[in-house]
């Protein structure tokens, strides 16, 4: 088959432009993403067979998959229950034994194989009297010109999908690398390679390796690649941005931020005026701010975006503040207001329902008050939901918007954000410690700052992982910390009962036994169904005192800040991902008071319970991050919504770091003229 011409980049080659591909297997390649040669020349083995070496049929266990290769001596389809059923069987003989390979119910194996045919086999036994596969993998070996590619060396063994043969797919890849090896260029900038393959040898290597640990190499610069590539974005986006936004002027002159701190009731962490102070270099520098505050549950992020707001506001600005729930908005806002209104600064409050029901009740919406409201006093802080930016009016005069809790907004929504208004400052903060591979890809085009200390006299908190025998335990124990005037949360993984986990418990439904198990004490129930006045109502109870224990579901994982609470049972612990029980975990433990966090896990496998225990042995989130992500990968660390992070072939956010690492260098060493060139 010849190739189309190789002076055309393989990215810029179709592979409807190759000759003799017809319409089945160009369906069938699209199947797996391959739609050029560069896809072509990217797919990446699945495992690779080494062809050189073979087990002896005599040899083959029932522990371990390996191949062997030997002639049909015999093949014959049965069918039995009327012709419904079948079992396909051929017995290989290789000089040792003989082995059976069977397929249940795929009648038309028999085509492709016939008596005399040397064949591959990969797979264990099922049984060893007769010695028996059930469905291994099998290919048959050709004679023929190009028999070299799939025998005699380590072959690639590719993804497939329906009808694709192995055979075919591979003599495809060898001959598009034949064509292009010499089109495959080296990325902008490129990395030493003193130390790392060419990228043409390592997509030969990632193919056609000679050695198993070839493999290895070839992943690794083609990771790098990878990383190059979307560092250089980042860096890029950084540049155009900072080329055309100018940093308003907002560094503040104290007059605010002196009586804020005088009245504030504990003194700032040293961490915290540090981080301070890297966020008043950005807010009066030339460009504008874009930061990551990063700091662990209980870290104190909310008086920094007070004080970092207060700058804004002494400047003349306005500031809006984002929660990612009602409920955190409220809390956000009532804080602020007790904190503000003393100093004459204006809060106000959007969320999506507040506004809807305002609007309802008044006859007309939040935008015309809050615009009415606006120009009596200029320094007003915005509180809300993501509604304040989606609800379309204008803020005025913004000088800085402050995100709480990052995680939960996707990035492409971060970007619309920004784009709002003058170019405002930005501050992004973020409970859920980012793993720093992820904060160097993902939060790549921000500066960051860590608030690496907790503030002194917290309550320690005790973590520890039950099974559910030992349930009455645990609720004489909640009982006795309620009686001893303490508050707890009780968490449930979802509201309602899912048809597909049924031992799911629901969280209405337990509610009647959670308030059984604990009475005298009163328990009050809050879930993302009820609505934000049913919502507010049980938080002002619970932070009250008039309800003891608080049943929920994972909704109040974010920022909650009730310090009376100090217990924290969380039940069907397994569910969760180890950040997000780390997060819960920061509800508690926030006053002087010790904190109890107890697991309840329905864990069936030892390996479950052991990711749980992780919990009980550290409080450092960011070690906690880092398992999640080695565990659950980006998108459960990062919650459903998180979106914009790319689909790497070859990189590993969980093993990485020195790649993604050595991409960011090489990026930020080569002038930027030079990197937009490629
Ligand atoms: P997070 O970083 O999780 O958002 P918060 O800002 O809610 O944490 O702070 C947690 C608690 O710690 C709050 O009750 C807050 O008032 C308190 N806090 C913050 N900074 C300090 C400090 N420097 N000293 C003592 N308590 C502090
Ligand atoms: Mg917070």
């Amino acid at each position: 088959m010849a190739l189309p011409d190789s002076k055309i980049q393989p990215r810029q080659t179709p592979v409807t432009a190759f000759p003799g591909i017809g319409a089945t297997r160009l369906e069938q390649l699209a199947r797996l993403d391959i739609f050029t040669a560069e896809d072509l020349l990217l797919h990446r083995p699945r495992r690779y067979e080494d062809r050189r070496h073979f087990r002896a049929i005599a040899e083959l266990t029932r522990d371990e998959a390996a191949t062997a290769r030997g002639t049909i001596v015999a093949q014959g389809l049965k069918r039995f229950r009327g012709g419904k059923k079948s079992v396909f069987e051929f017995v290989l003989d290789d000089g040792t034994a003989r082995l059976h390979c069977r397929w249940w119910n795929l009648p038309f194996m028999e085509k492709y194989f016939a008596v005399g045919d040397e064949v591959f086999v990969f797979g264990k036994l099922v049984e060893t009297k007769p010695r028996t596969m059930d469905h291994p993998e099998t290919e048959v070996i050709e004679g023929g010109g190009e028999s070299f590619i799939h025998i005699n060396r380590i072959a690639p063994i590719y993804p497939l999908t329906e009808g694709l043969p192995q055979r075919w797919l591979r003599g495809l890849i060898w001959r598009t690398l034949e064509q292009f090896e010499p089109q495959i260029v080296e990325p902008n900038p490129a990395p030493d390679l003193k130390i790392f393959p060419s990228r043409a040898n390592a997509v030969r290597m990632l193919h056609f390796p000679e050695e198993l640990t070839d493999v290895d190499m070839a992943r690794r610069r083609l990771a790098l690649d990878e990383f190059i590539a979307l560092q250089r974005e980042v860096r890029l986006r950084r540049k155009k941005f900072e080329a055309k936004a100018q940093g308003l002027p907002c560094g503040g002159d104290n007059r605010l931020m002196k009586p804020f701190l005088a009245r504030l009731a504990f003194k700032l962490t040293l961490a915290q005026t540090t981080v301070l102070r890297e966020i008043r270099a950005d807010m009066g520098g030339a460009h504008p701010m874009r930061r990551l505050l990063q700091g662990d549950v209980g870290s104190g992020k909310t008086v920094v975006a007070a004080c970092t707001a207060l700058m804004a506001l002494e400047s003349g600005f306005t500031v809006a503040l984002m929660a990612p729930t009602e409920i955190l908005a409220e809390q956000h806002f009532h804080n602020f207001q007790k904190w503000f209104e003393p100093l004459g600064v204006r809060v106000e409050l959007q969320t999506g329902s507040r506004k809807t029901a305002e609007g309802r009740e008044s006859g007309i919406g939040n935008q015309t008050r809050l615009r009415s409201t606006f120009g009596t006093r200029p320094s007003t802080l915005f509180v809300g939901t993501h509604a304040l930016f989606t609800s379309g009016f204008d803020l005025p005069k913004l000088g800085l918007v402050i995100i709480d809790e990052q995680h939960k907004f996707g990035v492409a929504q971060r970007e619309q954000l920004v784009r709002k208004g003058n170019y405002p400052h930005l501050l992004v903060m973020t409970a859920t410690p980012i793993p720093r591979t992820l904060g160097l890809t993902l939060y790549g085009d921000l500066d960051v700052s860590v608030i690496d200390e907790l503030p002194a006299g917290r309550g320690l908190v005790k973590t520890v992982v039950r099974g559910i025998d030992k349930h009455p335990q645990v609720w004489e124990f909640v009982r006795e910390k309620l009686a001893a005037g303490r508050q707890a949360y009780v968490v449930y993984p979802r509201v309602e009962e899912q048809d597909t986990a049924g031992d799911l418990k629901a969280v209405t439904r337990e509610f009647e036994n959670v308030q059984r198990s604990l009475a005298p004490f009163r328990a009050g129930l809050l879930h993302g169904r009820l609505n934000s006045r049913q919502k507010e109502e049980v938080m002002t109870a619970f932070r009250a005192n008039r309800i003891q224990a608080l049943v929920a579901t994972a909704l109040i994982e974010v920022g909650l800040d009730v310090p009376n609470a100090t217990i924290l049972l969380v039940e069907n612990a397994e569910q969760f991902g180890l950040a997000q029980l780390h997060q819960l975990r920061g509800r508690i433990g926030r006053g002087a008071h010790a904190g109890f966090c107890l697991l309840i896990s329905n864990a069936k496998t030892e390996e479950a319970r052991a990711r749980l225990r992780v919990l009980e042995e550290t409080r450092d989130g960011f070690r906690i991050a880092e398992m999640d992500l080695k565990l659950r990968g980006p998108g459960e660390l990062l919650g459903q919504r998180q979106s914009g992070l790319p689909r790497f072939r070859f990189g590993n956010l969980a093993d990485d770091l020195d790649l993604i690492r050595q991409a960011r260098e090489l990026v930020a060493q080569t002038p930027v003229n030079l990197v937009e060139k490629i």
